[in-house]
């Protein structure tokens, strides 16, 4: 039997929280890691209806692409419309995980699921992470101290290697040191050399983690003065990390045949697939594609850069959109948000079924897109 807090070291090792955006709010939102977990529900959005319908299934943990809490928030009283979900939630003991662009970014997240789902293939990601740098700690440390030191290690992030933690290399040796008049030794005697049995202890960690792995060493090691060292590791993370997706497609295909293959592998929504194309010809053929689920105005500009033919992506404003299309383009497709960002639950099922004593997970259709109906004549 898994608890929350085992089955969220798993997401977190598919989805590292480091990897999120630096405005971003991921993780465990809502809930007791201790708690057991029989049953997983799997959504894009947490609404009033999820909710229900994970209750009533027996839902023990929600894990959710869209954060419930990403602003400020003073008040999670029953007054507000996210306050009284988090009620509900704690009221039934249903905790809440998050992976968002943590998610977005990841080999096998959200964006390699909509560009599988499509057949491309090649793919690279549209903006390559950069803020994924590793780093190696070098540490000596007496032996008898090394497992407490590696715990504190790993408490502050390094050792962390997929989905294995507390991973470190340690091999013996001779310390030597004199203490000086001033210090104040673990061992020894001011003024006599001393020699000490020690392990060198290897770990990799984040880069961004190492203010607080450097803390938890000095908190931990018994020495005055740890001897260590960081240095750069290329660990090859960022090759296959970042937003987006660019790449080919399978096969031949046109901008028509490629909007017709979104509108059958995307759940249905009022607003379905849109395209826009500058010499309004839909029937040219693709030869490279440029993906990113959800929000995608903000990376106009990059994709303008890029060779390729289409960007697909959801929530283009009109001015943006038709602005890059005057400006020659690529081709513009746009779909559903929630949609676009539904194709990654099914995998992200599969992960979790894949466990030992894997949960039973549930993958909601509840259809949270906002749009509920499109009228009026079809163009085109
Ligand atoms: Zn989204």
């Amino acid at each position: 039997m898994h608890t929350v807090g085992d089955l969220v070291d798993h997401l977190e090792g598919w989805y590292p929280l480091g990897t999120a955006e630096s405005w971003d709010r991921v993780g465990l939102t809502v809930g007791d890691r201790a708690d057991r977990v029989e049953r997983v529900w799997c959504t894009v959005d947490v609404t009033p209806e999820v909710i229900a319908e994970a209750v009533a299934g027996g839902a023990d943990l929600i894990v959710a692409h869209h954060p419930l809490l990403l602003r400020g928030v003073h008040t999670v009283t029953s007054d507000t419309a996210k306050g009284r979900m988090v009620s509900e939630l704690i009221r039934n003991r249903v905790a809440l995980w998050s992976g968002h662009t943590n998610a977005d970014c990841a080999a096998d997240g959200v964006a390699e699921a909509l560009a599988d789902a499509l057949g491309i293939r090649e793919c690279r990601p549209l903006v390559p992470a950069d803020g994924h740098r590793m780093l190696n700690l070098v540490v000596f440390v007496p032996t008898d101290h090394v497992a407490a030191v590696v715990d504190a290690l790993a408490g502050a992030g390094a050792g962390r290697v997929g989905e294995y933690d507390r991973c470190h290399w340690a091999t013996e040796g001779t310390g030597s040191f004199r203490p000086l008049a001033g210090a104040n030794p673990y061992l020894g005697e001011r003024g006599t050399v001393e020699q000490v049995t020690e392990a060198r202890v290897e770990l990799v960690l984040p880069a961004r983690s190492r203010a607080a792995v450097l803390a938890a060493l000095r908190e931990a090691h018994p020495y005055e003065e740890p001897a260590f060292h960081f240095t750069d590791a290329d660990t090859g993370i960022p090759v296959d990390t970042g937003l987006g997706r660019v790449g080919v497609p399978a096969e031949q295909i046109t901008l028509r045949a490629l909007g017709e293959r979104l509108a059958e592998v995307l759940p249905a929504t009022a607003g379905g697939v849109r395209l826009g194309d500058p010499s309004a010809d839909p029937d040219r053929p693709v030869r490279r594609i440029a993906l990113l689920p959800g929000a995608g105005d903000s990376l106009l500009d990059r994709v303008r850069g890029l060779d390729v033919d289409v960007y697909i992506t959801s929530d283009l404003r009109h001015h943006p959109a038709s602005e890059f299309l005057i400006e020659g383009g690529p081709a513009l497709i746009d779909i559903a948000h929630w949609a676009a960002e539904w194709l990654w639950l099914p995998r992200l099922a599969d992960k979790l079924r894949g466990l030992e004593q894997a949960p039973e997970v549930t993958v909601s259709e509840l259809n949270t897109d906002p749009w509920l109906l499109r009228l009026g004549p079809d163009v085109g």
